[in-house]
């Protein structure tokens, strides 16, 4: 059995942003030269997350807005969390709702998605250095 272990580093511009890591997650499976198996990829912290979705500007956006009105930033205060000096309360249950990560599995050197099936990092707290953790075993 093959076993590979990659770190994706990111360091978001905003706060909150969703970036499509699929491009990136297919390098790591050529580089494994793993052709059958199983792709772990998820957030090493625990405000930011991992998800499989659409690729589709729109949902972003209503992605966003919702976990905005589940969980606004502001006022601050509003979180026990918060009380401890740190302003990413919000973040935390962003991140809850959005999951750690996700598991494909991989067929023939690839990844074996349903149709529109993307991979994507979600960072609720950025603007600092933060990782991805994928792990891959097969043959
Ligand atoms: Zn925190």
């Amino acid at each position: 059995m093959k076993s590979y272990r990659k770190e994706l580093w990111f360091n978001t511009e905003n706060r909150y942003e969703l970036i499509n890591i699929t491009p990136l997650v297919e390098e790591c499976i050529r580089e494994s030269g793993v052709r059958d198996g199983l792709c772990l990829v998820n957030s090493m912290h625990i405000t930011s997350s991992v998800f499989i979705n659409d690729d589709e500007s729109g949902l972003h956006r209503d992605y966003l807005r919702w976990l905005e009105k589940l969980a606004p930033h502001e006022p601050i205060e509003r979180y026990e969390h918060n009380k401890t000096g740190e302003d990413n309360g919000d973040a935390h249950l962003k991140r809850q709702i959005m999951g750690r990560e996700v598991v494909v599995a991989i067929t023939n050197g690839q990844l074996d998605f349903g149709p529109w099936e993307q991979i994507f990092y979600g960072e609720f707290d950025g603007r600092r250095r933060k990782r991805v953790l994928i792990k891959i075993i097969g043959e």
